[in-house]
């Protein structure tokens, strides 16, 4: 700590400070990191933290380096059930001419509902899972669709990369559930199914270059090469 002499005059003062800041290392200290030094781990943590609206390091939900930022807090805010979803909006006391789903018209509007149980999302699973050779049955609820990763035996990177493929999914659906609500737009299975295979292969091949290459035609007809035993493969669409 520096200590000034109180009887020194003004330009004492200022020289023993000068001196003083030369022969010692900068006493700044930054709290966000346990070191006392700045890093941008630290205050990435920070700004998702305000983000999310609490901790987020304290979240249940693993993180997936292969996907940008803004669908793991839309995952996150699903997986809270903060998504805006009719149900919730009038569990908060907002009125609304309908809680039913916008999709269907014949069920509540949960977070899980509206992601993994309403038909037209069901339909959207279904062909994704054909996609990936699997069976409809381990996407069953919202917990599988974000949290259960491990329904059949993938190879090295398949278990993020399949994970990032089921949150890129959640986040189209919820996309095109918007659009039909505020934009009126028509709900299109096969523009939705094209648009998870391009989004998905866009933001995948580019985080995962430097472990896997993926081609694009690869991706397109059959991502179960990441899958270890892959059963018989159907397609999509
Ligand atoms: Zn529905």
């Amino acid at each position: 700590m520096l200590e000034l002499n109180k009887e020194a005059t003004v330009a004492e003062r200022i020289t023993q400070i000068t001196e003083t800041s030369f022969d010692k290392p900068d006493p700044w200290k930054c709290t966000l990191d346990p070191s006392g030094t700045y890093t941008t781990k630290s205050m990435a943590h920070l700004i998702n933290s305000l983000k999310l609206g609490g901790n987020a390091l304290n979240t249940t939900i693993p993180r997936n380096n292969l996907l940008p930022q803004k669908v793991f807090i839309f995952i996150w805010r699903a997986f809270q059930k903060k998504d805006t979803v009719r149900y919730e909006l009038d569990k908060r006391g907002i009125d609304l001419d309908s809680i039913l789903c916008p999709l269907c018209e014949t069920e509540i509007e949960s977070v899980e509902h509206s992601l993994v149980l309403c038909p037209k999302s069901a339909l959207i699973w279904k062909h994704i899972l054909d996609w990936w050779a699997q069976d409809i049955s381990i996407i069953s609820n919202l917990n599988d669709a974000i949290i259960n990763n491990q329904a059949f035996a993938l190879k090295k990177h398949g278990s993020s990369v399949w994970q990032a493929t089921k949150w890129i999914t959640c986040y189209i659906i919820w996309k095109h559930r918007n659009l039909k609500v505020f934009s009126k737009k028509v709900w299109s299975l096969a523009s939705i199914l094209s648009e998870i295979q391009t989004q998905s292969y866009s933001w995948i091949s580019k985080r995962l270059r430097k472990k896997k290459s993926i081609m694009w035609h690869q991706w397109l007809i059959n991502p179960s090469f990441f899958v270890a035993d892959p059963p018989h493969r159907v397609g999509i669409g």
